[in-house]
């Protein structure tokens, strides 16, 4: 039988008072009682209010699990007061400045912030739909992400405590996550401007707002930021399209998927607060496995497999390795499948002839 000091969380073995807790009554960064009435209860939306501004997504809507769309601008969990506004309302306007002030600023970003905002959207969504009734009339059915999934994201709900300062690590200048920046080709159609992805089963989120792209992976403390892979390095010299944003995306998911390891992290702990030494990630390491890389290209290009991949081979958009970087100047490109002609993501609507 476990004893019980192995089943504690680390939130109970060195945080005070702030839990993991879920439900519409609690504060979803430090989980505070905050039932409807209350005077620090407010609503904290997932995609910040000043991006869906910019973008002009505020009546734009998302598909959810089960295919119901949400509007943008309902997308908010509760929060207290002073997680929302003085916690993340710091790391709120860091990040919109250096947005406003473009990629070199936006990359510049400390890695805590940057960690700290993209980590917010990542498990705010999940709490999110961990909030939403499987069925629309069985308001008290079962949950569409049930909360065995919410505390496997456990740690990474332990790590977003930095945001009051009581969870540190060992450098300012490195973070839970690795980052990988790609420019993007921006438009002046707002629905061109936006992509969001992420993975249930793996902590790696891709948001591309206007020229700024970043992709990162949660709790992988740096490891894949050196990662040689030639169409990654390709696709660090041109501004990327829609279409090659997400085959980047579907390569470093695949690429963390594939040597994905669970770090043993040391935590100390002093006065309700708590600092984890940076584990030793290793390198990425594995072969690469056309087949299993299709199958997430595949759903980032919303195609049928057969149409990116031959059975021996796939394909690329970016370039890099043996073939030129294929960079393009317009979002009216289209890119096509090697093997069949479909339409790549966002236009997966066209047909082969
Ligand atoms: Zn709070």
């Amino acid at each position: 039988m476990p004893s019980i000091v192995e089943r504690r969380s680390p939130h109970e073995q060195f945080l005070v008072d702030r839990r993991q807790r879920f439900g519409d009554d609690s504060c979803f960064l430090c989980g505070m009682h905050i039932p409807v009435g209350s005077t620090d209860r407010t609503r904290e939306h997932v995609f910040p209010k000043w991006l869906l501004r910019e973008l002009d997504l505020w009546n734009a809507s998302v598909n959810q699990i089960d295919g119901r769309a949400l509007h943008y601008r309902q997308l908010t969990v509760p929060c207290c007061a002073s997680c929302n506004g003085i916690d993340l309302g710091g790391v709120e306007a860091r990040v919109r400045s250096a947005y406003e002030d473009g990629m070199g600023a936006f990359a510049a970003l400390d890695r805590r912030d940057l960690f700290i905002w993209l980590g917010k959207i990542y498990y705010g969504l999940v709490y999110k739909e961990s909030l939403q009734p499987l069925s629309v009339r069985d308001g008290d059915g079962a949950r569409l992400i049930p909360s065995e999934h919410l505390e496997s994201v456990q740690f990474h709900h332990f790590l977003m405590q930095a945001a009051a300062g009581v969870v540190t690590w060992d450098s300012s200048s490195f973070g839970p996550a690795s980052f990988h920046f790609f420019e993007c080709l921006d438009s002046d159609i707002p629905a061109q401007r936006f992509d969001y992805l992420d993975d249930l089963f793996l902590p790696i989120i891709g948001i591309r707002i206007g020229r700024i792209g970043v992709i990162a992976v949660l709790q992988d403390w740096g490891r894949s930021e050196g990662v040689q892979q030639p169409q990654i390095e390709a696709a660090r010299t041109f501004a990327l399209h829609p279409t090659q944003f997400r085959e980047a995306y579907a390569r470093l998911a695949y690429m963390s998927e594939t040597s994905w390891k669970n770090l043993d992290h040391l935590i100390t702990g002093k006065d309700g607060t708590a600092r984890v030494m940076i584990p030793n990630p290793g390198g990425f390491s594995g072969t690469w496995d056309w087949k299993a890389f299709a199958t997430r290209a595949a759903a980032a290009w919303e195609v049928p497999e057969a149409a990116i991949f031959d059975g021996s081979t796939g394909m690329s958009t970016i370039g890099g390795g043996d073939s030129p970087p294929i960079p393009v100047d317009s979002m009216d490109v289209v890119f096509v499948g090697a093997f069949s002609g479909a339409g790549l993501w966002p236009r997966a609507n066209v047909v082969p002839e």
